[in-house]
């Protein structure tokens, strides 16, 4: 009888699942394995949002395995060390995984490959979470892409080809002596902090039910309502892709097969356009190792940022910046674990821009609370909103807040549900409670943090000076 380890870690389900196949189609027996080595992804370890999902997630995996008549075995890192041992307990001949794609990942994952071979034990690895791997997609000159677009265009002819791989039938599972249980990982928060994440399902399961809502709800409207945050406009897929219990192939197929059960099927390109950037984020990573403490454009590092201020910091997480569209996404991040894109782009330009805080600042808190916090994505927003990335929005185009609160939160639905000081604001009050002293005295909301036309100035003037004293022409400074 032969025996193989499978060594579940960002791929957490059944379905789709290469390296599981794979170990099931070739021995008598699988051991599903996690281990919990967060030392070895240093301050890119899960942080406590992400330990939150991995908690609930790591249960689901559980209990999928449990009507194979199998559990999920957990140990303890270094990864090498617990590997061997569990090969040492089993008799296991191989091990099985799926790649990821974070530069310190690699670099254990290609040592523990070394040395299991060295050990004669075969190792087999699989791509279970992205359309193509970050080198198989390259310019004309077999160069990494830069630029989203063409990338996109190259990527696009190649997605319609990959296929999802089905959940097995049935599993032949083993266990480990000595498996660690699950609370004992200490993953939840010790603070009554979480309590709004009960929203979220972590798991395969929640993320099929998400997608299915998605396909019915919101796909069709994607266009007009991926950019209005009151709405459900949007899949809410993220945590569930970071954490692996969906693929962009699985989604890409459950959203045809949903169009093609409909007469009038909804235009799914611009869906799979915004998969496309997930995507380039991790081509960008792996190619651009230093991107997630480094500007992606070395042009960037004579921009002179204010010093850190720790108060207007502060402010900033907890959502008193006294700015409504970026409290309420503050806020809602807080809560929920989760912030609407067009927030994210929000919160980060007030941040990056009219505070001229530097961007890891804020992408280290996104990295704290976000349950979807991803490495490759968290990486290139920051960049983007900064102006310091990869394709990014150019440095002076700063988002004015109110303007965009007007447009995207038109009646402040959004801004009344996360930020009650101002449930009640009349009108254009909800976006600019400033403009009126007594009833934003009376409301018990702070006073803005900054003056946004005085702080943009600021901001171009430190822009303009970092490029050597150049100036920018009036329309190519505009908002
Ligand atoms: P949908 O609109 O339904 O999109 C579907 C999927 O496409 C998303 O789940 C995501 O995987 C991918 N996607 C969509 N937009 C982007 C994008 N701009 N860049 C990369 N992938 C994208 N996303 C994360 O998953 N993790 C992060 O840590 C993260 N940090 C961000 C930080 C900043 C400052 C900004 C501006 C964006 C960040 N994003 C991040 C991207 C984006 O905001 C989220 O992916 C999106 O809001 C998730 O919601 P959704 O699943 O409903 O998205």
């Amino acid at each position: 009888m032969t025996i193989a380890l499978m060594w579940f870690r960002r791929d957490l389900r059944l379905a789709d699942n290469p390296a599981l196949v794979q170990a099931l189609a070739a021995h008598d027996r699988v051991v599903p394995l996690y281990i919990h080595a967060p030392d070895e992804e240093g301050e890119w370890a899960p942080g406590a949002a992400g330990r939150w999902w991995l908690h609930h997630s790591l249960a689901a995996l559980d209990a999928s395995l449990g009507k194979h008549r199998g559990a999920l075995q957990i140990g303890h890192g270094p990864s090498l060390d617990a590997l061997r041992a569990a090969i040492e307990s089993t008799g296991a001949t191989a091990v099985y995984f799926n790649r990821l794609y974070e530069p310190r990942v690699i670099r254990r994952d290609k040592a523990v490959r070394k040395a299991l071979e060295a050990d004669g034990i075969d190792v087999a690895s699989f791509n279970a979470s992205l359309w193509c791997e970050p080198w198989e997609v390259a310019t004309k000159q077999d160069e990494p892409y830069r630029v989203f677009t063409p990338f996109w265009r190259n990527l696009r002819t190649r997605i319609d080809a990959v296929a999802a791989v089905e959940a097995p039938a049935s599993m032949h599972l083993g266990a480990l002596p000595g498996s660690v249980a699950l609370d004992d990982l200490g993953l939840l928060p010790t603070r009554d902090w979480a309590r709004g994440f009960d929203a979220w399902t972590p798991g395969e399961q929640g993320a099929q039910d998400m997608l299915q809502l998605f396909a019915d709800d919101a796909v069709g409207h994607y266009v007009e309502g991926r950019d209005l945050p009151a709405r459900h406009g949007t899949s809410r897929l993220s945590p569930h892709l970071h954490w692996g219990e969906i693929s962009p192939l699985q989604i890409a197929a459950g959203l045809r097969a949903h169009a093609a059960r409909h007469k009038k099927a909804p235009d799914i390109e611009p869906y799979l356009r915004q998969l496309g950037w997930r995507e380039f984020a991790h081509h960008l990573l792996f190619h651009f190792p230093k991107t997630p403490r480094e500007n992606f454009n070395p042009k960037f590092d004579t921009f002179r940022w204010a010093p850190r201020d720790a108060h207007a910091l502060r402010r900033w997480k907890r959502g008193m910046t006294g700015i409504p569209i970026v409290d309420a996404g503050m806020r809602e991040l807080w809560a929920t674990g989760w912030m609407h894109n067009r927030v994210r782009m929000l919160v980060a330009s007030l941040l990056t821009k009219n505070m001229r805080q530097h961007w890891v600042l804020g992408s280290k808190w996104f990295w704290d609370t976000l349950v979807d916090a991803d490495l490759a994505n968290n990486s290139l927003g920051w960049q983007w909103v900064a102006g310091s990335g990869a394709d990014a929005a150019p440095y002076f185009r700063i988002f004015n807040p109110v303007t965009q609160s007007e447009r995207f939160d038109k009646d402040g639905a959004y801004i009344r549900r996360w930020v009650p000081e101002l449930r009640d604001a009349p009108g254009r009050l909800v976006h600019a409670p400033w403009e009126d002293q007594a009833f934003l005295k009376a409301s018990g909301y702070p006073s803005p943090l900054v003056d946004l036309k005085a702080t943009r100035e600021d901001a171009l003037t430190a822009y303009q000076a970092s490029r050597g004293g150049r100036t920018l022409s009036a329309d190519r400074a505009g908002d």
